[in-house]
């Protein structure tokens, strides 16, 4: 029996004892020498080094760099302020790391030299139709078509947008100058284009290419504008288009206009449904007029377009008009909408976003048109700018305004502002 029985602990042993104990031996094994091969990376402190030293360390371990700067009055111009990742983290491949870069001291002798002023007023330029003819084929004066110089010619326009740009304007979306992101180089003022009715000569179609798409009237607003954006790359050119019901009267091609406004960096908006006195009306039909546009545009490009309504003939003339409330928010088929801003009908430029004045429910334009410089038009207004407009710092994060103007600066600005 004794005999026995030890020779079914060798074979237990042999069986079942060693084979476990080489598998143990076998995964501390790998498991030591995948801890010596995978050593842990700790994130070093960039604080206060060169930026060149995150560049190359973010590319030998695989980090997503991205950088921002700002001005610093203690860290040196190109080292780094700080770091989203602390020192001694472990850190893994694909991990975002965004540092601060210091773009050194504010140099204030050249915000003086510029005039930097971001407390300065802004135009909003607002157009209707863009006919093409040459100013000599109008009865009325510098490239109107019509009396009230609603209407210009192609060459009148080209000549505007030659000048806004040759006087130090560069294009930023309606949008953003709304919600206070103006993004111009240093010492450049901001210019805003808009357009009124929808009108076919903003966006002719002239027929689709090969591949489905529109094909656009170089001579349309549309085709010019498109002509400069490539003649000047640093104009920034956009505009944002007001529509009616009728979009832009084109029903074979509407949806694909509005769809190529808007993958091609233009907006559009709402000019209400029928281009109605918005005083004159219930309040349930100003509610069909605002809802039924948005709706609409949202069905073509939801959520892409801009909720801003310029008032058709700028009425209501006053924010206490009775419907005022409901261009504002309301709801039409139990959809409810609500507008960011509304922009007026002439006659000169707007308040800075950023100023105590300014009001994004109620914004002024400058009607584009030629008068021998009086009665507000275009030569009048960019008169009164030269000493009253606003001049960028060239940092959409940062506002920067003269010291004696701090008492016209918004109290709810949550940028960094900077006083000089
Ligand atoms: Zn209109």
């Amino acid at each position: 029996m004794k005999k026995k029985r030890k020779i079914r602990y060798d074979r237990i042993i042999k069986i079942i004892v060693l084979p476990l104990l080489l598998f143990i031996i076998m995964v501390l094994a790998i498991k030591m020498f995948s801890k010596i091969s995978k050593k842990e990376i700790l994130m070093t402190n960039f604080i206060n080094k060169e930026v060149e030293l995150v560049e190359s360390y973010a590319a030998d371990n695989n980090l997503n760099l991205d950088i921002t700067y700002e001005y610093s009055e203690s860290v040196t111009k190109d080292y780094i302020i700080s770091q989203s990742i602390s020192e001694n983290t472990v850190i893994n491949d694909g991990d975002d790391l965004n540092v601060v870069v210091s773009l050194g001291q504010i140099d204030r002798d050249v915000y003086e030299e510029l005039g930097v002023n971001e407390l300065g007023k802004v135009p909003i330029m607002m157009y209707h139709g863009i006919h093409n003819l040459n100013n000599s084929d109008t009865a009325y004066v510098g490239g109107n078509v019509d009396i009230d110089g609603y209407q210009r010619t192609t060459e009148a326009f080209k000549d505007d947008l030659e000048f806004y740009y040759e006087n130090g304007y560069r294009m930023i979306r309606l949008i953003d100058y709304v919600n206070g992101d103006i993004d111009v180089e240093l010492g450049k003022s901001p210019i805003v284009l808009t357009f009124d009715d929808g009108l076919k000569n903003n966006i002719f179609v002239k027929g689709l290419d090969e591949e489905g798409n529109i094909i656009i009237d170089e001579n349309s607003a549309v085709g010019i504008l498109e002509a400069f954006k490539k003649k000047h790359p640093d104009f920034n050119v956009t505009a944002t288009f007001f529509v009616n019901g009728e979009l832009f009267e084109q029903p074979e091609y509407n949806e694909k206009i509005i769809e190529w406004l808007i993958d091609n960096g233009y907006d559009v908006g709402n000019h209400t449904y029928s281009h109605g006195k918005l005083n004159s009306m219930t309040t349930d039909e100003v509610q069909e007029e605002i809802g039924s546009v948005y709706q609409k545009l949202n069905a073509i490009v939801p959520g892409e377009y801009v909720n801003i309504v310029a008032l058709p003939f700028g009425i209501p003339y006053s924010q206490t008009d009775n419907n005022f409330a409901y261009i504002l928010n309301g709801s039409y088929n139990n959809i409810s909408y609500s507008t960011v801003a509304t922009l007026r009908v002439g006659w000169e430029s707007n308040y800075s976003p950023f100023s105590s004045s300014f009001d994004k429910t109620y914004i002024k334009r400058i009607r584009a048109y030629d008068n021998n410089g009086e009665d507000f038009d275009i030569e009048m207004n960019f008169k009164v700018l030269e000493s009253s407009r606003y001049i960028s710092d060239g940092d959409v994060n940062m506002v920067v305004i003269k010291d004696k103007d701090s008492i016209y600066l918004n109290s709810n600005v949550t940028k960094n502002v900077i006083k000089y």
